[in-house]
């Protein structure tokens, strides 16, 4: 289950469809966003499908194309 604490993500990426993706910090998948563009994306919240929210970052680091996420921190601090 996931906690109502809305977890901060670093590290979004472009999938090969062109949508913008991020790792959900709850359930660790990754998971696509709406956004066009990464500047869109930064400082907007998002609800995954595991009911867990997540903030992106407003300084979230854009990796390569297909790049592998890092997993993201799951408990606060
Ligand atoms: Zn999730």
């Amino acid at each position: 289950m996931p906690d109502d604490y809305i977890y901060t993500v670093d590290h979004i990426v472009r999938d090969s469809d062109m949508s913008i993706c991020c790792r959900c910090p709850h359930c660790q998948d990754v998971i696509g966003i709406e956004g066009e563009e990464f500047a869109e994306v930064r400082g907007e919240q998002y609800k995954c499908r595991c009911g867990g929210w997540l903030e992106v970052s407003s300084t979230a680091v854009a990796i390569r194309r297909d790049g592998e996420l890092p997993a993201n921190k799951g408990i606060p601090g």
